[in-house]
């Protein structure tokens, strides 16, 4: 979509782009400096594979005591970016043949490595009117004994949705009376509205021990670019995944390291001031998408991404993002991008200025007026 969008944007077309899920605000200052002064100060040669000593002692205080959990520095290892904390774990755990349970609409890096690693890709349907957690009588007809992980993500790309304790306690018996493993995605576990935190499957009894935390630097201080995430898993399994960080990337940059160091040890004013910025976002984007008629929008509780229902139009996401893209001048994802499950939506992300999300409404409303609903 953002190739198409940049070819319209190269015959003169002047295009928002929602699409792009990422911050749209620089890296924190403060964050940005320590990196640099890292590079002057000469760290900037190779560092332990499994991550710079401080990093991951400040890790395991930092989001130990955000969760309520105790982390020992053994237990985390970072990486570049959080997806070598998906990645790897997957394939140190998941052996061919192996069930993984992931939700569809999902980040499509999950079913990609599921792939990777020989194991059955085992999408299941997220509910809408149950803020997009598992359709649950689905998840119960298909975790079984042959089930060896279970993928979780919340706050959700591509939905926003956060998992509720009920339902989280329901995934915890399940991977309890299996023995299974639970990876958790919690990138955007500090951008959540409303005061309210996203609870990770990680703090219920006996799940410690079965469950990895995915995390990382790229959403919360804005960071993509820098690559720096980090997993939390028991430490008999971060030892093997350390193995395949050491003859895979060798180690992740050391100056980002230090960055990231700042970026935790440092100020988080810049980091409640970015989220309730985005809240306001969240707010007008998902008032003006209501306000359409055909478009049915469900307040996003986390990450920076509205998912709006356009079936009523009886036409394909694909479609659809096609023909906002063409006669709209807006860029958006069809929710099929995320999988099956996203038939009937497109994902917007509000990680823009409000100026763009308000142009983009505007034209949204005036290009879906002309289409008829079925
Ligand atoms: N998980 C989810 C749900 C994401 O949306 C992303 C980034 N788009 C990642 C993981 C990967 O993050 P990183 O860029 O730090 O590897």
């Amino acid at each position: 979509m953002l190739a198409r969008a940049q070819a319209l944007e190269a015959e003169g077309r002047e295009i928002i782009h929602l699409e792009i899920g990422q911050p749209d605000v620089p890296t924190f200052e403060n964050v940005a400096q320590a990196g640099i002064q890292a590079i002057r100060e000469g760290r900037t040669r190779y560092n332990p594979p499994a991550g710079v000593p401080a990093l991951r002692a400040a890790i395991a205080e930092d989001a130990g005591q955000r969760r309520g959990i105790d982390v020992s520095p053994s237990q985390v290892v970072v990486g570049p970016g959080a997806k070598p904390a998906l990645f790897f774990p997957t394939l140190a755990l998941v052996r061919p043949g192996d069930e993984v349970i992931y939700p569809d609409p999902g980040f499509p890096t999950y079913a990609a490595m599921i792939g990777v690693a020989g194991g059955v890709p085992v999408p299941v349907p997220l509910r809408e009117e149950n803020d997009f957690a598992f359709d649950l009588a689905i998840f119960d007809d298909v975790v079984s004994d042959r089930t060896r992980m279970i993928i979780l993500n919340s706050p959700s790309n591509p939905t926003g949705g956060v998992l509720s304790p009920p339902v989280l306690e329901h995934i915890a018996d399940a991977a309890q009376q299996h023995d299974l493993w639970v990876l958790s995605d919690e990138i955007y576990a500090r951008l959540t509205f409303d005061g309210l935190p996203a609870p990770s499957i990680a703090t219920l009894p006996g799940m410690r021990e079965r469950t990895v935390i995915c995390d990382g630097f790229s959403k919360t201080y804005a960071m993509t670019g820098w690559r720096l995430g980090f997993g939390i898993m028991p430490e008999s399994l971060a030892e093997r995944v350390g193995l395949l960080l050491t003859h895979s990337i060798g180690c992740t940059a050391t100056f980002t390291q230090h960055a990231g160091l700042e970026a935790l040890t440092g100020p988080q004013e810049p980091v409640e001031a970015v989220v309730a910025e985005y809240q306001r976002r969240r707010d007008v984007l998902v008032a003006g998408l209501n306000g359409i008629p055909g478009v049915r929008c469900r307040v996003p509780q986390g990450a920076f991404y509205t998912f709006p229902n356009v079936s009523a139009f009886g036409r394909t996401s694909d479609w659809m993002a096609s023909h906002l893209l063409e006669e709209a001048g807006v860029a958006v994802l069809p929710g099929t991008a995320f999988g099956a499950g996203g038939e009937g939506h497109l994902r917007l992300c509000f990680a823009n200025s409000m100026k763009n999300i308000q142009a983009a409404l505007e034209r949204m409303a005036a290009t879906l007026a002309k289409l008829n609903t079925v």
